[in-house]
């Protein structure tokens, strides 16, 4: 059974319909000195229809009816966008179509941050997948695995659905998780001053001055800078008071717990960029600190395309008498090509031609290291740049 389930992902590949979306901005003064709110209104234009395919190597394209390729490389599109950019956003929803079903005769309207959100997540998912192949890249990767499990969860209400981005358990505890273990008549705090924890970092007991417990418990000072931050507080009180918690979950835990008591305790989390209370003791970022981190990004990654590939299922095509995946918004083919993407295997690369305009992002083998621009035109362009600024320098 699960021979014939492996063929089917080896030789099918998957399509995705889709229309053209329009969109117009609102913008909206809320209150008096705060940024001003953006809505997306949304609808679709049924009298032009759009197709998916996905070929492997290639990634997902748009297609003609008949299947012929009009753009290759739509993942790489989506991940040149730039951050944070709205008008852009746009462009690429008015080019494609929206990320899920939209309505033709009437508005759907989207809060502009909370798309940007979603489009970050499939961003920080592909980074992931890119930072853990081959040359690792453990700042990318501890930023990206941050943002995927401290931010909220987005959800999208829509007329035809509804939308919820991957809400990892890390991600509910650290909102709200504050229940501290009764230490009040523990023989091991009384006899030692000291609480031990099951740690599967360090892979042994870690004592836990009493001192240190009360203090973050109550909110007092510590030594350490930001430990009165509610993030950390929630983090601890997990660190402290779940120890028998599932394996991956008390992984994540003890590697934030290490990383912010040993390294620095995070202030701001944003999209590609954290900031601390202190300067970070970067070089306490240990071996041990580093492999735990591999196993929770691998966590995070799958943990982000299971939930988004979930209302995938296998049908059988009456036409072809040949099975195929039923994919039902681009959302859904986005992550789905990310998850035909070969694991350490494939990685996208960014054109190293400054403001390429044809492939920025492109899907290269992962062993490709001498291939640093997206086609023949762009590396020819980048060698003619060099060859002038040399003359010039003469
Ligand atoms: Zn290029």
């Amino acid at each position: 059974m699960a021979k014939r389930i492996s063929r089917i992902f080896l030789n099918s590949m998957f399509k995705c319909d889709n229309y053209v979306c329009h969109c117009e901005k609102d913008i909206k003064n809320v209150a008096p000195g705060q940024p001003p709110k953006t809505t997306l209104k949304l609808y679709c234009d049924i009298n032009k229809p759009l197709h998916f395919s996905y070929a492997p190597r290639v990634g997902l394209n748009l297609t003609g009816i008949a299947g012929g390729v009009i753009e290759k490389n739509i993942l790489g599109k989506l991940l040149a966008i730039p951050n944070g950019d709205i008008d852009k956003h746009i462009e690429f929803f008015e080019t494609y179509g929206f990320l899920l079903p939209i309505q033709s005769d009437e508005y759907d309207s989207v809060d502009a941050d909370a798309i940007i959100e979603v489009v970050n997540r499939i961003k920080a998912t592909l980074y992931l997948m890119n930072a853990i192949a081959g040359q690792k890249n453990y700042k990318r990767i501890l930023i990206y695995t941050t943002y995927l499990l401290y931010m909220p969860q987005i959800i999208l209400n829509l007329s035809e659905v509804e939308y919820s981005t991957c809400s990892h358990r890390f991600t509910e505890l650290i909102e709200n998780y504050n229940l501290f273990v009764d230490l009040s008549r523990n023989q091991e705090v009384f006899g030692t001053g000291k609480y031990s924890i099951p740690d599967t970092m360090v892979g042994c007991n870690n004592p836990i001055e009493i001192e240190f417990f009360n203090a973050v418990r109550s909110g007092a000072d510590t030594d350490l800078v930001g430990s009165k931050s509610i993030w950390f507080k929630h983090l601890f009180a997990m660190y402290t008071s779940l120890p028998f918690e599932d394996e991956k979950l008390r992984t994540i835990i003890d590697f934030f717990y290490h990383y912010q008591t040993e390294i620095g305790i995070f202030n701001e989390i944003q999209f590609g960029k954290i900031t601390y209370y202190a300067t970070p003791t970067r070089d306490n970022f240990t071996d041990e600190m580093k492999a735990s981190l591999l196993k929770i990004a691998r966590i995070v990654i799958s943990e982000e395309i299971n939930h988004n590939i979930i209302g995938i299922y296998p049908k059988y095509e009456t036409d072809e008498l040949a099975p195929a995946w039923q994919v039902n918004n681009l959302i859904q083919a986005l992550y789905f090509s990310i998850f035909y993407m070969r694991p350490g295997l494939e990685i996208y690369k960014e054109c190293k031609k400054p403001n390429c305009k044809r492939d920025k992002f492109f899907l290269v083998e992962a062993t490709r290291t001498n291939k640093e621009y997206c086609c023949v035109q762009c590396s020819r362009a980048a060698a003619t740049q060099r060859y002038r600024n040399r003359q010039l320098d003469k």
